[in-house]
């Protein structure tokens, strides 16, 4: 794998703390939802830092991307080196440094036929966008269950999105768990994610589904966890820690 000079092309705001960013890559080879890429950047004296961001982009052609383009969606984290300046201070047009796609474990197929959970905290939610819209692009049908953990409603990253997704991409169901603060007149009180909610909003070990957990190592191992005392065969749970890369 080489470095590749991308040309940001986009960027949206996803919450207070994230954006999308596109990244045209002019030699990509196509991903798997459920990589990443690591992005390099230089300063004018020569400092090079580089951090790991998932694919949040289809794994299939997409309308509206051209082949060469690519998502990551990055979520600011106070005093880091390289996502405050993703976040804050790069603008379209933008040339930065990426190399990938990199990973091949944490990542969904889409002629792949069993149930699949996706269990994300916070920017986790990114590699299981891919998976989700991966689902949609490939005109696959089977059933998604998403259960979202985020801070508040502040921190929810691709909400609209979601929303719209549940209304139109038939087979998905989305469950959000605020753990701090609910929007008013939330159906649940503010809490972590737990066995009773996984059981309710999951899929039961009985169906042998295909897990993906995402998030910060705390997240993925008490969720991991869960998943293995509800009876889940920890073969078919597959894990990706976004800890510091540095
Ligand atoms: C495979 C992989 C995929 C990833 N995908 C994404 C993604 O899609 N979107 C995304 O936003 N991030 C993702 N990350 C995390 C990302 O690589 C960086 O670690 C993150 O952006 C922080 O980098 P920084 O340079 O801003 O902070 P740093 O300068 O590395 O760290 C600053 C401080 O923050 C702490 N810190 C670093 N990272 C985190 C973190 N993730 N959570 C809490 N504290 C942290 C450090 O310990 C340090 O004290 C991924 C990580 C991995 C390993």
């Amino acid at each position: 794998m080489t470095w590749q000079v991308a040309t940001v092309k986009d960027i949206r705001e996803e919450s207070v703390a994230a954006r999308s960013l596109v990244l045209d890559v002019p030699e990509w080879p196509g991903h798997f939802a459920g990589q990443h890429v690591d992005v390099r950047l230089t300063a004018p004296d020569g400092y090079a830092a580089q951090r790991s961001y998932s694919l949040a982009s289809a794994a299939v052609a997409a309308a509206g991307y051209a082949a060469s383009e690519v998502e990551i969606m990055v979520q600011r984290i106070p005093r880091g080196e390289v996502s405050p300046w993703l976040c804050d201070v790069a603008q379209v047009g933008d040339q930065i440094e990426v190399r990938g796609p990199v990973g091949g474990y944490f990542v969904w197929d889409p002629s792949r036929t069993e149930p699949v959970l996706l269990l994300a905290g916070g920017s986790g939610v990114a590699p299981l966008m891919a998976m989700i819209r991966t689902r949609r692009e490939a005109g696959s049908r089977v059933p998604f269950r998403l259960v979202y953990s985020v801070r508040d409603p502040d921190t929810l990253i691709y909400g609209d999105e979601l929303n719209r997704r549940v209304r139109d991409d038939q087979g998905l169901d989305v469950t959000i768990v605020y753990t701090r603060q609910t929007p008013p007149g939330w159906r649940r009180p503010a809490g972590r994610l737990t066995g009773d909610l996984l059981t309710e909003a999951g899929w039961p070990a009985s169906m042998s589904p295909a897990s993906f957990v995402c998030g910060p190592t705390g997240f993925v191992e008490a969720t991991a966890n869960l998943l293995v005392a509800a009876g889940h065969d920890a073969a078919w749970i597959r894990t990706e820690r976004f800890g510091p890369t540095s």
